[in-house]
């Protein structure tokens, strides 16, 4: 009869095992880095690159990479 109620034990014991095995935790579902909000994307007038408009430079004609790509587009606009 100890050995009944021992069995039993064990019995719970591999069945909890199994039921662990049997049904491995989902895996988390790798969420991904959340999406960075959207930024207004403007190409630059000179080179046509796009960048975020809180990095190009305002100028004659449209808006630039750089202060470079804004003097040849302004030289080139604007002869003088
Ligand atoms: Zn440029």
């Amino acid at each position: 009869m100890k050995y009944l109620l021992l069995l039993l034990v064990l019995a719970v014991v591999v069945l909890l095992l199994a039921a662990k095995r049997a049904r491995p935790r989902e895996p988390q579902p790798r969420t991904p880095a959340p999406p960075a909000p959207p930024r207004a994307m403007l190409s630059c007038a000179e080179c046509g690159m796009h960048l975020p408009a809180d990095e190009a430079l305002p100028g004659k004609g449209g808006v630039f990479c750089s202060a470079a790509h804004r003097t040849s587009f302004e030289a080139r606009q604007d002869p003088a």
